[in-house]
């Protein structure tokens, strides 16, 4: 859940199909190839602005396997080791190192090999339900890196379920968001994360203590939430705006309850040993 900076001009995309029409399989599809590109790019990618081409039979087998020929060569072994990426674009994970396929090639395979359609992702996000889901009912359909902007800003927060115990997590949007975002948004949590979210989620929660004890001797209720919004603006810095970390922290900085909770706990908390 991430803006990103587009990885090529559409002329660069498009001279990709144009020097496929050298060879004579390609070239009566070249013309209606660009075209459905074109309507790509004007619809920002949105699967309510852009239907599946059919181009006849076996074309769109072979559209489909060209990115395996030539995936782990050339520009797209670039975008998918891209660095400086503080997590996944697409679900806010800590992992990168794979390329998702905004709009799915399986249903969409005259864009398999097309640049903008094409996102750094974790490994989760490259092989999981996106695959199979393009969309639900409109607006809610996935956030595109490359042509929504507004996920430069902050979008979602982890609210914490009580009992604080044995709490659970519920990803949802930010409560300012407006509508279509707002449910662009809901739909995108609710088909991108998966079990390792929900364990991340638990791990980060359950050491908090500890790190407040170590860093706040007082442990007061301001002391707390200063400490907490400390995290949260490290979390932005290191992990991104919309990474599970900043998310999980920014839920907990708006809930006065589960910071109190916290602080019981870190006073309860007995430090391992120094080495
Ligand atoms: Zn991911």
């Amino acid at each position: 859940m991430q803006h990103l900076p587009l990885p090529v001009t559409a002329a660069g995309d498009e001279a990709v199909v144009n020097e496929l029409a050298e060879d004579a399989f390609w070239a009566p599809h070249v013309a209606d190839w660009i075209a459905a590109y074109r309507t790509y790019q004007a619809g920002g990618g949105s699967p309510f602005a852009v239907s599946p081409h059919n181009f006849g039979a076996g074309v769109g087998s072979r559209q489909y396997s060209l990115f395996d020929s030539r995936g782990g060569s050339g520009e797209l072994r670039r975008m998918r080791r891209k660095e400086g990426l503080k997590s996944c674009p697409v679900c806010g994970s800590p992992v990168t190192g794979n390329l998702d396929h905004y709009l799915p090639r399986n249903a969409y395979p005259e864009f398999a090999i097309m640049r903008a359609n094409l996102v750094p992702a974790c490994q989760h996000c490259n092989s999981g339900v996106k695959g199979k889901t393009i969309h639900g009912g409109n607006p809610r359909r996935f956030i595109h890196p490359y042509f929504d902007p507004w996920a430069a800003q902050p979008i979602w927060l982890v609210e914490i379920i009580p009992p604080y115990k044995a709490a659970t997590f519920r990803p949802r949007p930010l409560p300012e968001l407006q509508a279509p975002n707002s449910e662009i948004v809901s739909f995108h949590l609710e088909n991108v994360l998966g079990i390792q979210f929900d364990l991340s989620m638990a791990n980060h929660w359950s050491s908090l203590p500890g790190q407040l004890k170590m860093r706040d001797e007082t442990l007061t209720s301001a002391s707390v939430t200063h400490q907490v919004n400390i995290e949260l603006i490290l979390a932005r810095l290191s992990k991104g705006e919309n990474s599970w970390d900043a998310a999980l922290l920014r839920g907990i900085a708006s809930d006065a309850a589960a910071i109190e909770h916290l602080r019981q706990e870190a006073i309860g908390t007995v430090l391992p040993p120094m080495a």
